[in-house]
């Protein structure tokens, strides 16, 4: 189930549509009107639907790749239509470098290109419960160490981040992040923000995610109704360790500390 290659966040970004992995999940994506043409695209899911049941439900993951994941792509290929030069650009640099764009592009940019951004990450950082490295507590490696030195054990981790997580008010997203100094730091950002919008996000929450939940309602609505802390206790046993240790890595290396360029 490993969907990340150990190279770039950047790579990734750009691979995480065609790795082998990527799986026939096409088949069951909703039909939609044409989407406008541009440089983005929605991924595949690197696993079926269904695949994160019963913790994730496969009605939830069908609307939210197929239709939530989608308007933000559509919306920012929209976005970017009469700005050749930024058509270009790496979706990874337009994040990095919202506050530099044209006014008119900011918003779009912050909302769709966040949007788009986050959730290639999210369905990269989940996987099939009990597969090797999906749930649980992080395997021996590099990212286990930083959490306990970090936050003095997995529990006091898990705790904290679940508290981020269920006090994010209205919509955003909790993060386990990787800060310039190399330190991890639980964050959380309204809307479709992320830690790598330099301008938009304080400087204090600003770092290379290493894990993302979505608790926008739209995330668990279906199956958890208003009991977000249901979703996020069962978001546990589908984390992806195996992928935030890779980019837990990747952070650590030069190419990792200067996203966008
Ligand atoms: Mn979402």
């Amino acid at each position: 189930m490993k969907t990340f290659s150990a190279t770039t966040r950047r790579q990734f970004i750009v691979t995480a549509g065609t790795t082998a992995a990527a799986v026939a999940v096409n088949a069951q994506t909703p039909a939609a009107a044409p989407a406008p043409s541009g440089p983005f695209k929605v991924p595949l899911l690197p696993y079926p639907a269904e695949a994160l049941e019963p913790h994730i439900d496969a009605t939830t993951m069908g609307i939210h790749h197929g239709k939530h994941h989608k308007a933000y792509v559509d919306n920012l290929n929209k976005a970017v239509a009469p700005h050749e030069g930024l058509q270009k650009k790496t979706l990874e640099q337009l994040i990095a470098d919202i506050a530099f764009l044209p006014e008119d592009m900011r918003k779009p940019v912050q909302n769709n290109g966040g949007g788009h951004w986050n959730h290639t990450l999210f369905w990269n950082l989940m996987g099939v419960p009990g597969a090797a490295g999906i749930g649980g507590a992080p395997p021996d490696g590099p990212l286990a160490v930083a959490i306990n030195g970090a936050f003095g054990s997995f529990a006091k981790f898990q705790e904290k981040f679940a508290d981020a997580a269920m006090k994010r008010f209205g919509s955003g997203w909790a993060w386990l992040i990787a800060k310039a100094d190399g330190k991890l730091a639980i964050v959380s950002t309204p809307n479709q923000d992320n830690p790598l919008m330099q301008g938009i996000v304080p400087n204090g929450d600003r770092g290379t995610p290493v894990l993302a939940l979505d608790v926008w309602e739209h995330a668990y609505y279906l199956k958890y109704q208003n009991k977000r802390a249901d979703y996020v206790t069962a978001w546990w046993n589908v984390v992806n360790w195996t992928a935030a240790n890779a980019l837990f890595e990747a952070a650590g290396k030069p190419a990792g500390k200067a996203p966008g360029k």
